[in-house]
């Protein structure tokens, strides 16, 4: 006979770590599917990169999170999630994607690369970092167009352009120019974002203030070719000689899987997967949202820090 489980959890990040844990908590019989890797998107994160929250405000399953920086790095992200993924001995299946959907609460059939499953409920918690938000302009699909930063070495000795004025690209501008590369920033509005983390804010501020990373604010990227990009400014069109992009424009949740999930999305630009904020259940019955996929194209609006709770919610809900 078929497992027919309790809860079947999409996506083995921090949130959907924390509604296994819950599940488990509850003495529910659920499983968690990954399609990469523990904490894929983290596993992702540009190496260097340090969260903008404090430790304690990561921490899932009321495991502490100790860490050796004010703000933890993404290697001590990594270390703290498999080890509480190994402490709660946490059923977990990785490298196998979900891929659809059928049924109704109490007897749905999920449908994954490697097998089907049958569970009386679901929680979705895919994140958002799969997709990157296109410019759609000439040139992006070049191999030089880079939507993912990982570490600055390579870009030594090379002309960048780091698009976007967030916390990611203001990592990659300064990381890139301390290890040799000539950085030039292309910025949409007037400043650079009011979310930079505060203790970067000023680096970055005084390096363009000195010349040493060059800014072009009320601008934005119009062509890439080869060895040149073309950047339109409040100026007029100007070119500037280029070897990478790093096109740190955001990112975004998969919203063509969950319509083929049958979920709402809202009318609106923000495409907000319907849900009801006590329970996280969305439209179709069963099932579940829970962490940063919850806020469609506003990605800042949920954290791990402000998300977790949602594994509590659902499966209170659950457990009626
Ligand atoms: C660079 C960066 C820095 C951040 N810093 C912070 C911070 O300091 N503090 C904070 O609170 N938040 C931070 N966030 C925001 C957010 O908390 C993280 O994005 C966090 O990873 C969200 O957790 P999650 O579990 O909701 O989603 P994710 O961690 O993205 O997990 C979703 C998982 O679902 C998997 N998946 C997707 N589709 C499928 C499928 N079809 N089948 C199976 N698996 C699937 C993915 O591979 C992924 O592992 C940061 C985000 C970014 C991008």
């Amino acid at each position: 006979m078929a497992t027919i489980y309790d809860v079947l959890v999409i996506g083995g990040g921090p949130i959907g770590l924390a509604c296994g844990i819950e599940a488990k908590k509850a003495g529910l019989n659920y499983i968690i599917i990954e399609k990469g890797s523990l904490t894929n998107s983290l596993y992702k994160y540009p190496a260097n990169m340090t969260f903008f929250s404090t430790s304690e405000r990561l921490e899932i399953g009321g495991v502490p999170f100790v860490s050796n920086n004010p703000k933890p790095t993404r290697p001590e992200a990594l270390e703290y999630y498999r080890r509480v993924a190994l402490k709660f001995d946490l059923d977990i299946r990785l490298f196998e994607k979900v891929e659809q959907v059928s049924g109704e609460k109490g007897n749905f059939s999920i449908q994954t690369s490697k097998t089907t499953y049958q569970a009386r409920n679901i929680i979705i918690a895919t994140g958002f970092y799969d997709i990157p938000n296109l410019m759609h302009i000439p040139g992006e699909d070049l191999p030089k167009v880079r939507h993912y930063y990982e570490e600055p070495h390579f870009y030594a000795m090379q002309n960048v352009i780091v698009v976007g004025a967030n916390n990611s690209s203001v990592d990659a501008a300064l990381e890139t120019y301390r290890k040799g590369a000539q950085v030039t920033m292309v910025i949409r509005g007037n400043e650079i974002g009011k979310r930079v983390k505060y203790w970067v804010r000023p680096d970055i501020e005084n390096r363009i203030a000195e010349g040493s990373i060059k800014a072009y604010f009320n601008s934005s990227l119009a062509a890439i070719r080869p060895t040149e990009a073309d950047i339109q400014t409040p100026d007029g069109l100007i070119t500037i000689p280029n070897d990478f992009v790093l096109a740190m424009t955001g990112y975004q949740p998969d919203f063509n899987l969950l319509e083929r999930f049958g979920l709402t999305l809202s009318a609106d630009e923000k495409r907000l997967p319907v849900h009801n904020p006590d329970t996280m259940e969305s439209n179709r019955e069963g099932i579940y949202l829970a962490g940063v996929v919850c806020g469609g194209m506003e990605t800042h609006i949920w954290f791990i820090e402000n998300s977790r709770e949602h594994a509590v919610k659902i499966i209170r809900s659950i457990v009626g």
